[in-house]
């Protein structure tokens, strides 16, 4: 399966945009319930203000709000992004910690957060199962799990060594675009014969009715015996 993914996308990485470990912690901490589109507009306007603890700190509630404005919950994520800000200044000399308990602590960050932290900046095999991991562990069979924290443990066991530091991101992108969450799109799925969900999505322009035949064309008499005549007016 993975051999597969790899195949086809053998660079595969987060689609927020970020150029430093404090840049992707914020944009993580900000893309609870949003897309990373939405996010990367946000952050877009932001980073190029401020883009270290010591200068969102400084521009303080009041002046990160106007940046967040787009995103969901932004008020509780300004908080906990400010409130962040100042732990990594009072606790981490204004770095970004390697180190799960130390990033669990910050406020915002949970277990999923630092997974992305761990794996997207320092290469750790963490493995970060958002809803699409979840969804895909399950359909697939790959790591069937009741809850996130099942299929994470599940993940970790069973993805070969070769492929750790890049399983989050390839089953990210393969429940985005093709394990969809309401249609999975099975018809074109490079892992289709791989996969446990059963039944597959046809493929809808196999299934669509053939067209119609086309009525045919009148012929010119009878198109001319229909044609009004400037004698008979009508
Ligand atoms: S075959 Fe269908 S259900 Fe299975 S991984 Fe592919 S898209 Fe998802």
């Amino acid at each position: 399966m993975f051999a597969r993914l790899r195949a086809a996308n053998p660079n595969p990485t987060t689609e927020l945009a970020w150029s430093s470990p404090f840049e992707l912690l914020v944009a993580v901490i900000l893309s609870a319930q949003m897309t990373d589109k939405g996010v990367n507009a946000a952050t877009a306007k932001l980073f190029p203000v401020a883009n270290t603890p010591r200068a969102i700190a400084a521009l303080g509630l009041d002046g990160l709000l106007p940046y967040l404005r787009t995103i969901n919950f932004c008020n509780t994520k300004a908080a906990n992004v400010l409130a962040t800000c100042a732990a990594l200044l009072e606790r981490h000399g204004g770095e970004v910690p390697r180190d799960r308990e130390a990033l669990e602590s910050l406020p915002g960050v949970g277990r999923k957060t630092a997974n992305v932290v761990l794996n997207t900046v320092f290469r750790e095999p963490a493995m970060a199962v958002d809803t699409h991991i979840f969804r895909v562990s399950n359909r697939t069979g790959l790591a069937p799990g009741e809850d996130v924290r099942e299929v994470e443990e599940r993940l970790l066991k069973v993805v070969p060594a070769e492929f750790l530091l890049d399983a989050h991101h390839w089953l990210i992108l393969h429940g985005r675009y093709v394990c969809k969450a309401r249609t999975p799109e099975c018809w074109r799925c490079g892992i289709r014969d791989l996969c446990a969900w059963r039944p597959k999505t046809p493929d809808p322009a196999a299934t669509l009715p053939p067209p119609r035949p086309k009525a045919p064309a009148r012929t010119a008499a009878r198109a001319a015996r229909r044609r009004p005549t400037p004698e008979t007016g009508s």
